[in-house]
């Protein structure tokens, strides 16, 4: 019999391992003192050596639950929240960023949420992750020139942008996986990932 998996069926297994992380991510929150959006889940991203080759299922079945939950919400009901880099919607950090290039969105950048997909406003040479605007600066490959690293000389870190007009057809979420060899450049010259992409959830030990 062929085996169908419909998109029904799909968020109720997402549904299931979305309650089964909040459990589990309940005693995280509450540890760590992160404030939450107005789902308020924070995404947190905790590497277990023998989960590592079921991590990358595991955050695409939570992002179509919380992208689902985050489309149902009305619009006037979501306001910024603290830190200024963390999702409005569900309080999950920035994985990276992305300036459109087109009509009244041209040359404005948003930060974009790893786990409910959502975008949201962010000024441009300010640092997604400490909100720094001193200390910034930017390198790309030249094989990649849609995507550049911003990095911060404040808190060390760095958050990937994709230009829209370099690159009309980017997604930012996809296009920071597809760009490893910015993250070893910056990584070499001393700066971490601000937020770990959920799809390479970094090994431990
Ligand atoms: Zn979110
Ligand atoms: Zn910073």
């Amino acid at each position: 019999m062929e085996a169908i998996l419909t998109y029904d069926i799909a968020f109720t297994i997402a549904r299931a391992i979305a309650y089964a992380m909040m459990r589990y991510n309940r005693e995280i929150v509450e540890t760590s003192g992160t404030e939450g959006g107005v789902i308020d889940a924070p995404f947190q991203i905790v590497p277990v050596p023998a989960d590592a080759a079921q991590a990358c299922f595991v955050g695409a079945a939570l992002q179509v639950y919380w992208a689902r939950m985050a489309a149902l919400l009305d619009p006037a009901t979501v306001v910024p929240v603290e830190p200024a880099g963390s999702c409005p919607v569900c309080g999950s950090p920035a994985v990276a960023s992305v300036v459109y290039a087109e009509g009244s969105l041209q040359g404005v950048r948003f930060l974009c949420c790893p786990l409910c997909a959502s975008e949201w406003h962010c000024v441009r040479i300010k640092c997604a992750n400490c909100q720094s605007t001193k200390g910034i600066a930017y390198h790309h490959i030249p094989e990649q020139p849609a995507v550049k690293a911003e990095t911060c000389d404040e808190c060390g870190t760095y958050t990937k942008i994709l230009y829209k007009d370099k690159d009309p057809d980017g997604e930012p979420f996809a296009d920071d996986l597809a760009t490893l060899g910015l993250d070893v450049l910056v990584g070499e010259a001393g700066w971490a990932r601000a937020t770990p992409h959920p799809f390479l959830a970094p090994a431990t030990g």
